[in-house]
């Protein structure tokens, strides 16, 4: 752990961490994303998941997954969308 640096948190059990925000998977929740905080797709064609990086829905903040410290990789407070939601 580097102390200029930021991670999530995961309590034992629970798939979705919880998000520096305050956001868990059950609130906001996280989308899968690219290397720079952008929605991914998730077809077997795109690639993705390798790593496997997600976005809090909330903050913008991104991690992989399979990293054990969920250190935050970067924040996009404003990422692309694959299907654009307006409201
Ligand atoms: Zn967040």
């Amino acid at each position: 752990m580097e102390p200029n640096k930021e991670y999530l948190t995961r309590v034992e059990g629970n798939e979705a961490p919880t998000c520096l925000c305050g956001n868990q998977g059950h609130r906001g929740g996280y989308m899968p994303c690219d290397a720079n905080g952008n929605e991914a797709d998730v077809g077997i064609e795109s690639g993705w998941g390798n790593p496997p990086l997600y976005a809090c829905e909330d903050c913008g903040r991104f991690y992989n997954d399979e990293d054990p410290t969920l250190e935050v990789l970067g924040r996009n407070p404003n990422p692309t969308r694959l299907i654009d939601v307006e409201d």
